[in-house]
C-alpha cells in the first residue's frame, strides 16, 4: 500500500516513536512511503503538494491550523486534496487527533483533525468514516502498525466516539498495571523509579481514566511507564496536557478523577473497607532487609 506521512504543527515525536518499532524492516517491505520527512521516499514534498500522487492511506501528525503551511500550500489543502484520492486517513497522536500541546501554539485555532479536546468541529464531514484516530503522546508504535496492517487486510476496526480502534482504546491504562494490588489495598508509598506503591492516590497517576494499552502492549516490548515508577500522565485523551502531572488533585481527601465507571459513593464505600486493612507485606520495600 501506499502511504503518504503529512506533519502539520508537529515535534515529530510520532515519527521517532514509529522508528523505534522493531520490525520496521518488514513494515517496509509491505507498505511504500510516497512520503515521509526523515525515511526515503518516492516523491519530495513539493511534488506532494503540487501535485495528487496516488495513494492508500494519509497519515497525519500534528495539530491543523489552516494558516499553517506545508511548502507554501495550507495543509487544509492538501488534507482536503488527498483525501478524495485515499481510502483512509489515520490521526497520528493526540496532536493531530484533539489539537494537544499545539492548541497553545500562535497558529489561529489549531485543533486535531476532527476534534478541539472532546469537541466536535463538525468540519470535514464528507472524510469521517474514512478517518481512524490514533491518539497518544506519542503513538504506541504497535498500535499504528497493527491499525496500518488491519487496512490493508480491510479488517472491519471497531471505533469508539472519538474514531479509535477499540481494540487499542477500549481499555483504560490501569488494565495490566503491575500495582494493582497496591492500587486495591490504597497503598501509594511510592517514590518514582521504586517498584513499589500504587501512583494514583498521592502521586497523579491518570491511568484509571485513560484509554490506551500501554500494560497491554508494552513499549519497546519490555515495559511500560507505570511498570518502571512513573505516573501514567493521560495522554491519550482529550483533555492533555493537564498540569501538575505529579500529583493527585483531591477534594476533601477523594481525588478529583475517579476511575472509569466507578461513582463517589462507590469509591468512598471501597475506600472505607480498604482502610480496615493494614497489610504489612505491601507496606514493605521488597528490597529492604
Ligand atoms: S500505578 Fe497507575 S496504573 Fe498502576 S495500579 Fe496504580 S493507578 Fe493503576
Ligand atoms: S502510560 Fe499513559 S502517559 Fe504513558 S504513554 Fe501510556 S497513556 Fe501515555
Amino acid at each position: 500500500m501506499r502511504v503518504l506521512w503529512l506533519s502539520a504543527i508537529a515535534c515529530n515525536g510520532n515519527t521517532h516513536s514509529f522508528l523505534n518499532y522493531p520490525y520496521i524492516e518488514q513494515f517496509l517491505n509491505d507498505f511504500e512511503f510516497i512520503y515521509h520527512q526523515v525515511i526515503d521516499s518516492a516523491y519530495s514534498l513539493e511534488d506532494i503538494v503540487l501535485n495528487q500522487i496516488p495513494c492508500d492511506i494519509l497519515l497525519i501528525e500534528g495539530a491543523i491550523s489552516r494558516e499553517f503551511q506545508r511548502a507554501d500550500v495550507s495543509v487544509i489543502e492538501i488534507i482536503e486534496s488527498y483525501s478524495k484520492i485515499v481510502q483512509k486517513i489515520v490521526t497520528v497522536g493526540t496532536c493531530a487527533t484533539f489539537g494537544g500541546i499545539f492548541r497553545e501554539s500562535d497558529y489561529e485555532n489549531t485543533s486535531g483533525l476532527h476534534f478541539n479536546q472532546e469537541k466536535s468541529l463538525g468540519n470535514f464531514q464528507d472524510i469521517l468514516d474514512k478517518t481512524v484516530s490514533l491518539s497518544g503522546c506519542p503513538v504506541h508504535p504497535e498500535v499504528l502498525v497493527n491499525t496500518l496492517y488491519a487496512i490493508k487486510k480491510s479488517v472491519n476496526l471497531k471505533l469508539d466516539n472519538f474514531l479509535r480502534p477499540k481494540e487499542f482504546y477500549a481499555y483504560t491504562v490501569h488494565n495490566g498495571c503491575t500495582r494493582n494490588e497496591y492500587f486495591e489495598y490504597k497503598v501509594d508509598n511510592h517514590k518514582f523509579g521504586e517498584l513499589e506503591g500504587c501512583m494514583y492516590y498521592d502521586h497523579g497517576c491518570q491511568a484509571p481514566y485513560t484509554h490506551a494499552s500501554c500494560n497491554k502492549i508494552l513499549w519497546n516490548e519490555v515495559n511500560s511507564k507505570t511498570r518502571a515508577g512513573l505516573p501514567c500522565m493521560g495522554c491519550t485523551e482529550p483533555k492533555f496536557p493537564k498540569q501538575n502531572l505529579f500529583e493527585t488533585k483531591k477534594n476533601m481527601g477523594i481525588p478529583e478523577y475517579l476511575p472509569v465507571g466507578v461513582g463517589k459513593r462507590t469509591y468512598l464505600t471501597l475506600a472505607g473497607i480498604t482502610k480496615a486493612f493494614n497489610i504489612q507485606r505491601l507496606q514493605k520495600k521488597l528490597f529492604d532487609d
